[in-house]
């Protein structure tokens, strides 16, 4: 009896706040994945991980000395890579960045990430993240995480505005542009480790550069990079 209630008060719920895909909005039936068959099928794919000098990596020449570079999927005005990152970042749905994440991790080959030693998502400031809840790129870190079999550590770097710091400039900070900068926090952790960073989406690669180029500052560290979107071309 109880188990038909709650069957019953679940269908209902579903009436009133069906479930509905990521990508293209269409209802989803129960138990099946947030981001429909159909939509999964047609991720619009770089494949940059199986290409050597990318275009993703290519954006880096002469500015950061990077391992590797790669993007999953292409970002197009209006598409569904658009409508899930839209969903990640200002509609409250981190797991979106999970599912995605796992999706990447599954394609990325072994060859690709097996010197990898530990996963680190750009940093957002606090207040930014004191107003959306999470940091989008942390969901989208454990979905990579848990399917490349890698650790990952959260908090390795932060990202401050230039007039909280009142002390000179640490060792390992670099800045972003005239007001904002990335810090090392674990600097101790990351030495001689190469680390993929990551990030939701790269455009002109102007943040992605400053938190790689602190990283750069540990003795020892590599960095390879890997985002869920990129332009079409970048
Ligand atoms: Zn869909």
């Amino acid at each position: 009896m109880a188990s038909e209630l709650i069957k019953y008060l679940r269908d209902l719920s579903h009436l009133a706040f069906p479930f509905n895909c990521f990508g293209c909005k269409s209802a989803l039936d129960e138990g099946e994945s947030p981001i429909c068959d159909d939509c999964r099928a047609h991720l619009p794919r770089t494949h940059y991980w199986r290409q050597n000098e990318n275009t993703v990596e290519r954006l880096f020449w002469g500015r950061i000395k990077l391992v590797r570079a790669t993007s999953y999927l292409f970002f197009t005005k209006g598409g569904i890579v658009q409508e899930m990152m839209h969903q990640l970042k200002y509609n409250s749905r981190p797991e979106v960045g999970q599912i995605l994440g796992g999706y990447f991790g599954m394609e990325l080959d072994d060859s690709w990430y097996s010197d990898i030693d530990v996963i680190v998502p750009v940093p957002l400031h606090k207040d930014k993240l004191k107003k959306r809840g999470y940091n989008q790129c942390d969901s989208i870190v454990v979905g990579l995480a848990q399917e490349m079999k890698k650790s990952f550590r959260l908090n390795a770097v932060q990202r401050i505005r230039s007039n909280e710091s009142q002390t000179k400039k640490g060792r390992f900070e670099r800045w972003v542009n005239v007001n904002e900068h990335f810090a090392v926090t674990e600097p101790d952790f990351l030495t001689g480790k190469h680390i993929l960073l990551v990030d939701d989406v790269v455009t002109t690669g102007a943040t992605i550069e400053a938190c790689a180029s602190a990283i750069l500052l540990v003795p020892g560290a590599k960095v390879s990079i890997a985002t869920i979107a990129c332009p079409n071309p970048v």
